[in-house]
């Protein structure tokens, strides 16, 4: 997944009127707006106790920008409808799936029609909300609400792993989100587990998400079944992508393909994240994710107890499931945008 900068901000306003809209707006409340390829998702959070109250969403749609924009507004308005008014509002996050640079520019957004080029997005929307605005990558906005707000609550710092299509990350040190100089800290999804493995969608082959995402996994299971393999899973989906409930449905069935490939997403999973957790002194790490949420524990303890946990070991890092499912991004968003 294409990660950005963790919390850019509209830079053109001036310093010292940033500073008098600080002043006049730093007790309300922040909203925070995760804009996805299908839905767009907004909740209204309390900054200095995290709590959210409220939440409204709309489809993403697919008809250009314009729209998108216009719908973001109407589900803030949505959301803010008898609680509070857009001048009550100290700050809005916007969490995308998009690279995102240090001032606000989304380079683009695969996953959302019409978003090829890139857009200052930090100043539209800024413009049209009339409040300071910060844009932030999905991924990262997930790492933080699990941090602050989530299973990861209390620890310094933490590692997130989101296994779904691809697999993203986002890292927590010290309490601070750290992004790197090119916003691509966390991408666990493109560490080599398989030296000349599976092709990945990067360009590189044996990547971890080519052996737990979804679209590696669904590219797995119809090279194989081709092959001769059990034709379990395609049964179920015909041509349609395989999704993380035939996987489950595959597990429970104890449908032989499904089980070696999901043995082969726990091993990689392993070495990635423990070598991962090794490298950077990590305690904790948040596994959340379509599959994750369907297969639970058993695929973190199966994780914990593979031979291929890199690194130290299980014994330094404790794996837990994610908390916070689908409004992650939006809580992340608002989060930043109100300790921006
Ligand atoms: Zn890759």
């Amino acid at each position: 997944m294409a990660k950005g900068d963790g919390g850019s901000k509209k830079k053109s306003q001036s310093k010292a009127s940033k500073k008098s809209k600080k002043d006049r707006r730093g007790d309300g409340p922040v909203v925070g707006v995760d804009v996805g390829g299908t839905k767009v998702l907004a909740r209204l959070i309390d900054p200095e106790t995290g709590e959210a109250d409220g939440w409204a969403k709309a489809s993403t749609p697919k008809t250009g920008l314009d729209d998108l924009f216009n719908t973001v507004e109407e589900v803030i308005d949505e959301l803010l409808d008898g609680r509070s008014s857009m001048k009550d509002v100290s700050a809005v996050g916007i969490g995308v799936p998009g690279p995102v640079d240090g001032d606000g520019l989304v380079f683009k957004c695969p996953n959302i029609n019409g978003w090829d080029q890139p857009i200052q997005l930090a100043e539209v929307m800024g413009d049209r909300l009339g409040v300071d605005v910060v844009v932030s990558n999905d991924v990262n906005c997930g790492a933080v609400a699990e941090h602050r707000v989530g299973a990861g609550k209390g620890a310094d710092s933490l590692l997130a792993v989101f296994v779904g299509t691809g697999v993203g990350g986002g890292l927590v040190l010290d309490g601070k989100l750290v992004v790197g100089a090119r916003g691509m800290v966390g991408e666990i999804g493109h560490m080599t587990v398989e030296p000349g493995g599976r092709p990945c969608g990067c360009g590189g082959t044996g990547h971890l998400e080519c052996y737990a995402g979804r679209a590696g996994i669904d590219r797995e299971v119809r090279r194989r079944t081709e092959a001769g393999a059990s034709p379990f899973l395609l049964d179920l989906v015909g041509s349609s992508p395989i999704k993380s409930r035939h996987i489950q449905a595959g597990v429970e069935a104890e449908d032989p393909l499904t089980v070696e490939l999901v043995d082969e997403a726990v091993h990689a999973l392993a070495q990635a994240i423990g070598n991962a957790a090794s490298l950077l002194d990590i305690p904790v790490v948040v596994l959340g994710g379509g599959i994750v949420d369907r297969l639970g524990q058993k695929f973190l303890d199966d994780i914990t107890g593979s031979p291929r946990f890199g690194g130290f070991g299980p014994d330094i890092t404790r794996l837990v499931l994610a908390e916070r499912l689908d409004d992650a991004g939006a809580i992340g968003a608002a989060l930043l945008a109100g300790e921006d």
